[in-house]
């Protein structure tokens, strides 16, 4: 897990269709975001909430509202964005029953040394972990001993929701962004027609697809095992974690991706299902009629809940393909 400090702006003038389109690549939350869209203004709006909510969400900036909270256990006031996600978070905790919970820090933290930690380090951050051990009542937060909030799971989904009014306040029709896996499909393409978004390939190289999906107004967002991880032993050790094991998750699926019209949303769902594997995840899916969903399971399965049948190709060979339906 390579923590790359440089914050990298490329602007690139280019054109598309009819429309000038301006497209911008920032380094921020650990991930490579592109912007792009006709509206060079609007622009510097969008990479201005970036830079602002990462000073509130980011886990390795010391002086990060969430760094502080760490560091003091706790808080008396929140900021209005930290209250926001906090209580979403929360939400999204007791609604996946805990395969989303925005309390791992101390494991993450655990884990983050590229080598698997001691039973007994493990057992002791598994204490200090769980969304039902802090106390929030909306205005103060109060951490147990030694806990952390670790809000990765959320934080670019709810950077993509607060990106997305940026673009609907200043009437923009047509824009995508990608937030380093989140994908913010605003209006359609300039020429009327759906963005074209690609899916990842878990086995392949850095940009390879095993499918794509042609969406309009939506936000795709993908959790895996891929991109952040290190082996040991022959094992692969990704970066989402299993509260209950308090180590890295290790279900049938190496991929969840989520479609739908909630960004904060998408993105802790994304990381639950992940959590949760496929039988779960397609439970959790039939009780909810708010989100559509891709999972590819450990033997390349790709499994695609009904109401992405239309928008979703497999153009990969590797995997077969299975529809869940409600
Ligand atoms: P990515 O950040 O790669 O897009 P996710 O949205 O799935 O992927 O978030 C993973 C990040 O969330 C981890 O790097 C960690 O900071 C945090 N995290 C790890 N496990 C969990 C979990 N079970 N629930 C919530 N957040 C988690
Ligand atoms: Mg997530």
């Amino acid at each position: 897990m390579k923590k790359i400090i440089l914050f990298l702006t490329i602007i690139i003038l280019f054109l598309s269709g009819c429309a000038r389109n301006t497209h911008e690549t920032v380094f921020a939350m650990d991930t490579v975001m592109d912007l792009t869209l006709n509206d060079g203004d609007v622009i510097d709006t969008l990479t201005g909430e970036i830079a602002r909510l990462e000073n509130i969400f980011s886990p390795t900036r010391d002086d990060s509202e969430v760094s502080r909270i760490n560091a003091h256990g706790g808080a008396d006031v929140l900021s209005p964005d930290m209250q926001n996600a906090l209580k979403k978070s929360m939400g999204y905790a007791a609604e996946t029953g805990g395969a989303f919970d925005p309390t791992l820090d101390p494991l993450v933290k655990l884990w983050s040394h590229e080598a698997v930690p001691k039973r007994a380090d493990i057992a002791d951050a598994l204490v200090k972990c769980g969304y039902l051990n802090i106390k929030y009542d909306g205005t103060r937060l109060t951490l147990p001993r030694g806990g952390g909030l670790n809000l990765g799971g959320i934080a670019k989904g709810y950077t993509s929701d607060v990106l997305k009014k940026v673009l609907v306040d200043n009437s923009i029709k047509s824009a995508i962004l990608s937030l380093g896996g989140n994908v913010v499909a605003h209006g359609s393409r300039s020429d009327g027609t759906p963005w074209v978004v690609g899916v990842a390939d878990p086995d392949g190289g850095a940009n390879a697809t095993l499918g794509t999906l042609r969406v309009s107004d939506k936000f795709v967002i993908a959790s895996g095992d891929y991109e952040r991880y290190f082996m040991q032993d022959g094992r692969r050790y990704h970066h989402i974690i299993d509260a209950h094991s308090g180590a890295p998750s290790t279900s049938d699926l190496r991929e969840a991706v989520i479609v739908c019209e909630d960004g904060a949303m998408g993105d802790a769902y994304s990381t639950a299902l992940f959590v949760m594997g496929s039988t779960r995840a397609i439970e959790f899916w039939r009780a909810h009629n708010n989100f559509e969903m891709i999972l590819v399971t450990k033997n390349h399965k790709v499994i695609v809940s009904k109401g992405l049948l239309d928008s979703f190709t497999l153009d990969n060979g590797g995997y077969s393909y299975e529809t869940c339906a409600r």
